[in-house]
């Protein structure tokens, strides 16, 4: 995976996803559902009347184990929150969660904690991809291919990509209740498919390939909720040619080519939102996260083609925590929403701390502590005891360890010297 870089004052360039995911040629311009900050327009934004003082720091937290545990919140959280809002203290939601769209997603989140949210306090392990649906330009906008996305409940994940933008989507849902062939062990929950499986928008033609269905991106924006039928229906179209479902590429296995052949034809490219390999949830022991899946399919996929003993490898694209372009994606937001909040004199009191706090050393502590901001921002990590991490020394080693978020907080308003703490 290869990293991008943030805007620039010299190059006044809006951050894409695609350049992020080395995709085509990257153009300076950027199509989103929230639209990405730039340095000009900081430059030219209205001042803000305000007695506050501008806080030169913002916070980012998780939410499993920070803010909620099992969908119920964790003590302290709500306080943390409220107070910060108070203060005019700016900040974010940076999970690796999803299945929901931002809107729905903190309309929950704020009943929870009793605080007020909206859409752009949160970024999602999904909030990204809706960059790709207008892509760099016309050649790689996804917006009218036709793209699988797995994971979720029922097709939340679906209706999420449409609100996204993209206008063509299929659910591994659909092309079972079409074949249920494809994956006969899943007949069982045919029940569960039905309610929401919709047509194919073209069929699966074994006798002719070329108007075959043709799958152009596939995205796995959520935990899967059938392991097997995804696996079967992903490993299907990296096998395929050109993404035609019904077809095996003649070049898999051919030793002359890059890869051994693999995903050397026109197979659709494949997006993971959410690396975490466990999360905390209601039972007392983490549970396997989306990163759980994304290992099984690479097993499959190693013993399929032979895997990285071979030289082979499965080419794809994971963002959220712990990868540069989140925390880029997620510094653009609290940028974006410090303008709102206090106009250009944001300006006169640039953004040199945030506090990271986050229960997952993996994901959220990994990725605060290798951070690289190019507005020259410091990433201060925190661990909290309320959820993945359950003491010991930790795989990454955070700036400071707090009982949980409420302390966190408090640890991160007296380093800042803000009044308050
Ligand atoms: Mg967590």
């Amino acid at each position: 995976m290869t990293y991008i870089s943030f805007c620039t004052h010299s190059t006044m360039r809006s951050q894409t996803i695609w350049r992020s995911f080395g995709l085509l040629q990257l153009q300076r311009q950027s199509i989103s559902y929230r639209k990405p900050i730039t340095y000009r327009a900081l430059q030219t934004a209205s001042p803000i009347a305000t007695s506050r003082p501008i806080p030169n720091f913002a916070f980012a937290f998780d939410i499993d184990g920070v803010l909620l545990r099992a969908s119920k919140p964790i003590p302290g959280a709500a306080d943390s929150l409220a107070l910060l809002k108070e203060q005019g203290i700016p900040f974010i939601l940076l999970t690796n969660g999803g299945g929901k769209h931002e809107t729905e997603r903190v309309a929950e989140i704020s009943e929870k904690l009793g605080v007020p949210l909206d859409a752009t306090d949160i970024v999602q392990s999904h909030s990204p991809f809706a960059e790709l649906v207008k892509g760099s330009d016309e050649s790689n906008a996804l917006e009218h291919k036709c793209v699988l996305v797995a994971g979720g409940d029922g097709d939340n994940c679906r209706r999420v990509a449409e609100q996204y933008g993209f206008k063509n989507v299929v659910t591994p849902a659909d092309i079972l209740m079409a074949y249920p062939a494809v994956w006969p062990f899943s007949k069982n929950f045919s029940d569960y498919y039905k309610k929401f499986a919709r047509p194919l928008p073209t069929p699966i033609n074994f006798k002719d390939p070329s108007k075959s269905l043709k799958i152009d991106a596939v995205f796995v924006f959520n935990d899967p909720r059938d392991w097997a039928l995804d696996t079967q229906v992903i490993m299907d179209l990296l096998l395929s040619s050109q993404g035609r479902m019904g077809t095996l590429s003649k070049k898999n296995g051919r030793f002359d080519l890059p890869n051994h052949g693999y995903q050397q034809d026109g197979q659709p490219h494949l997006y993971f939102s959410n690396p975490d390999l466990w999360w905390a949830a209601a039972y007392p022991l983490p549970r396997l996260g989306q990163g759980g899946f994304r290992e099984a399919l690479e097993g499959v996929w190693a013993a399929t083609t032979g895997g990285p003993s071979k030289g082979i490898e499965l080419k794809k694209t994971v963002i959220g925590k712990p990868y540069q372009f989140t925390y880029e994606f997620a510094e653009r937001q609290l940028l974006q929403n410090r303008l709102r909040t206090f106009g250009s004199s944001a300006n006169f009191t640039p953004l040199e701390n945030v506090y990271m706090v986050g229960d997952n050393p993996e994901s959220d502590i990994r990725g605060a502590n290798s951070y690289r901001s190019e507005i020259g921002s410091s990433w201060h990590s925190i661990l909290v005891r309320t959820g993945v991490y359950s003491g010991g020394e930790p795989a990454w080693i955070p700036q400071t360890i707090a009982d949980d978020v409420h302390k966190g907080v408090q640890w991160a308003l007296k380093r800042s010297s803000w009044p308050a703490a």
